[in-house]
């Protein structure tokens, strides 16, 4: 049998956390198959009744803000900018609908999979994550706060309290594509989640480009993300990747597909992402 503690409140879940050692309990869909396949924590602390862990998507002083607890579900039918149009695709394709309306944002950015659909389109969206402990609470950039195949940043005790996605202001659009071995309710060979902002003369201001499941975390192509930055959005609608830009990525060959395919993958899918919203952005604009 397993040792479960509810906690009521943020202050109640640090406390609780630091007088047991338990693991954080959001909503269980990697938890318990976790279980499953033999990990034995010491007993699991259930954080899925904080308030200060839900409440809604809101905009907040330039910033979306995402409460840690917030599901899949909530995300994909959430009314919002197309800044998340991504994250949005994103979530509609993490499991079936059951793990939608149980799986959370933080618990899947926690789980730190390389193959999290959430965690890449939240990279390409340039987001942060709140986390908050015994010392308080703090800020990281979420590229750096998942650091490997089940590895975060997150020190003893700490909790993930919210995400948060600088606010675009000037016209934009975003994307995600998945590919996996059939369409649907399938874990990602590769995903690919890409974000352009652009000026009032029709270049792009900003942009992110993120690869999933291609290097043990998601991964941002900042040489590339480098070089689209001040094309005017034609240039951007035929945008090619230069092989170089896609030598930070590691794909590795196992029984679902080879690192060249999952290499050629993405940087097909990405090419298609930043071209398809360049497209979006340039036929706003007439
Ligand atoms: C059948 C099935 C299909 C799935 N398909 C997909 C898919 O297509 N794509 C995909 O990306 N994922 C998929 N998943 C994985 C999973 O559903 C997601 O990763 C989900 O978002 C996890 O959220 P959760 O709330 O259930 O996390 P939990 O299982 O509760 O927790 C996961 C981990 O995060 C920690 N944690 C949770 N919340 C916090 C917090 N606030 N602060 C600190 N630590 C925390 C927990 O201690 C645990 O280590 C699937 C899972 C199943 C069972």
């Amino acid at each position: 049998m397993m040792n479960y503690v509810s906690a009521e409140t943020l202050a109640d879940a640090v406390r609780l956390q630091k007088e047991t050692g338990y693991a954080f309990l959001a909503g269980g869909t990697d938890v318990y198959p976790a279980l499953e396949h033999g990990w034995r924590p010491k007993g699991l602390l259930d954080i899925s009744r904080l308030p200060e862990l839900s409440g809604g998507i809101r905009a907040q002083g330039g910033w979306w803000v995402i409460p840690a607890m917030t599901t899949w579900a909530q995300v994909a039918q959430a009314q919002l900018p197309p800044q998340f149009d991504g994250l949005r695709a994103a979530a509609a394709e993490v499991g079936g609908r059951q793990i939608q309306n149980q799986g959370t944002v933080a618990g899947n950015i926690c789980n730190a999979s390389p193959a999290a659909d959430g965690v890449t389109a939240l990279i390409g969206l340039d987001a942060r994550v709140v986390v908050a402990g015994a010392a308080g609470e703090h800020e990281v950039p979420l590229q750096e706060f998942v650091l490997g195949n089940r590895r975060t940043a997150a020190r003893s005790g700490e909790l993930v309290t919210s995400v948060k996605v600088p606010a675009a202001s000037g016209p934009h659009g975003s994307s995600f594509s998945k590919h996996g071995s059939r369409r649907y309710l399938v874990i990602s060979l590769v995903m690919t989640a890409a974000f352009i902002e652009a000026d009032a003369l029709g270049r792009v201001a900003r942009c992110c480009i993120a690869v999933g499941a291609c290097a043990p975390r998601s991964l941002r192509l900042v040489a590339a993300e480098a070089r689209l930055t001040g094309m005017s959005l034609g240039q951007a609608a035929a945008f090619s990747l230069a092989g170089a830009e896609l030598d930070v990525l590691t794909p590795i060959d196992d029984v679902r597909a080879t690192a060249a395919f999952r290499r050629r993958m993405a940087r097909e899918l990405v090419e298609r992402d930043i071209r398809s919203i360049a497209l979006q952005l340039q036929s706003d604009r007439h």
